[in-house]
């Protein structure tokens, strides 16, 4: 046994991954470094990353502008409380958040996970009608297919069936959860198509604090790209019956839908906003929760006046100082022409899958790639034919998906895709 073998089998008898059996984990691999698209594991092989590490390293990894961001900081301060103190990488941060996000959006909680930054969204909007003395108004709802995290109240309103939270009903507040959105991106959106949602908020609306969503693109839920009219809709009966809408931008924030923020798509305007994952470019934790002067102001207003969140470690200079870097190589490396140039290759490569028996569909928009197969891949045998294509793709269900780092060049693109297809059309790696 070679010693990279002996330290897997160490992690594999320790240490707990991401939804995995302690009894029965799926192969993990060991990775020895990282540098722009490429994953070297301590094996050897070479992948092409399709995954940003679930989104986020949107400019590859080992970059020297974040690398250069995150040693410098290191030098003045890696940590301190951010209760009664602030630093310069917080407040540089905050004021390009502001800049680039819509004009309504005034005030920003910097929170230390997307999850957190979900429960911080979920408490604002219930701080929110506590203090205008609706505290009756604390229930969410939401649509099937959505996902938002891990910690309790995210839990709650993740889809029921694919959130894979089912043993915890008895500890989650009860939410209502509306139909998946029928209509798809491209599709003609009509009123019938929102009409159980008008029932629900219509019938809940005393009760309901807020909507909350992931705008136009649902993650890690299923992987499907909904019509924008179904959004603005849903924006408008939020109006109607006074409830507050939050969008949850953590997987589609920082341009991966093809627009800076998929809400632009719809022209909406969401009383909440949280963002993460590609924030630092996936260099450190952090996310972050924006909101309005008229939200801030009425939480503030009441009482205490305090908005009821502070973790540890919030707003960490270190992560705010590779935010800081990420959001400039945004914009130095035009992230527009980089997703768009990934969309059409996703289009012309991917799209031909449609053919493939096994294959129920194929959709791109933006940096995002979707193969929705007809039944649920065998997750190690497929991994097994990935590695040795040369890629690191990641499935899960029936999905199998790409959202590659915005820096990939187009040759990288167009193997990774090719390696995509050839194990797609191979069923016995599959299934
Ligand atoms: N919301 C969405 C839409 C997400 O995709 C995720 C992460 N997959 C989260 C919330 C939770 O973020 P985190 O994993 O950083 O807690």
């Amino acid at each position: 046994m070679q010693d990279w073998e002996k330290r897997l089998q160490f992690d594999k008898e320790h240490i707990w991954h991401p939804y995995t059996s302690m009894v029965n984990p799926l192969p993990t691999r060991l990775v020895k470094r990282a540098n722009g698209v490429r994953i070297e594991l301590a094996s050897g092989e070479q992948l092409i990353d399709g995954m940003s590490s679930w989104w986020s390293s949107i400019h590859g990894y080992n970059h020297p502008v974040i690398n250069n961001a995150l040693l410098e900081q290191s030098k003045s301060m890696s940590h301190v409380m951010f209760g009664g103190l602030s630093h310069e990488p917080a407040i540089s941060l905050v004021e390009k958040l502001l800049d680039m996000s819509p004009a309504h959006f005034t005030k920003v909680f910097l929170a230390d996970s997307g999850s957190v930054s979900v429960e911080v969204a979920i408490k604002m909007a219930m701080q929110y009608w506590y203090a205008q003395g609706k505290a009756n108004k604390n229930r969410l709802m939401t649509i099937r297919g959505g996902y938002h995290g891990d910690t309790a109240a995210c839990m709650s309103v993740c889809d029921p069936v694919t959130g894979m939270h089912e043993m915890f009903t008895a500890i989650l507040p009860q939410q209502i959860f509306a139909p998946r959105p029928v209509c798809r991106f491209d599709d003609d959106f009509s009123e019938k198509d929102i009409s159980e949602f008008r029932q629900l908020i219509e019938a809940n609306h005393k009760e309901l604090a807020a909507v909350i969503l992931e705008p136009i693109v649902q993650g890690a839920g299923g992987m499907y790209f909904y019509s924008p009219g179904y959004l603005k809709a849903v924006r408008n009966l939020c109006n109607e019956f006074d409830v507050l809408l939050i969008a949850d931008e953590i997987a589609t924030g920082f341009g991966r839908s093809g627009k800076l923020f998929a809400c632009e798509y719809a022209d909406v305007k969401a009383d909440i906003m949280c963002v993460g994952k590609a924030l630092t470019g996936g260099y450190m934790t952090l996310a972050a929760t924006l909101t309005t002067d008229e939200i801030a102001n009425t939480i503030s207003g009441d009482g205490s006046g305090a908005l009821m969140h502070g973790p540890t470690f919030m707003g960490n200079p270190l992560a705010c100082a590779c935010a800081n870097a990420s959001l400039q190589l945004l914009f130095s490396n035009n992230w527009q022409t980089q997703v768009t140039g990934i969309e059409g290759i996703l289009k012309e490569t991917l799209f031909p899958c449609k053919e493939l028996e096994h294959v129920e569909d194929v959709r791109v928009l933006g940096a995002i790639g979707v193969v929705e197969l007809k039944q649920a891949v065998n997750m190690e045998k497929i991994q097994q034919a990935f590695v040795k294509q040369g890629v690191w793709i990641r499935p899960f269900g029936k999905l199998v998906y790409i959202m590659p780092p915005y820096i990939i060049s187009e040759e990288d693109l167009r193997r990774l895709c090719l390696a995509m297809r050839t194990v797609l059309q191979d069923s016995r790696q599959l299934f």
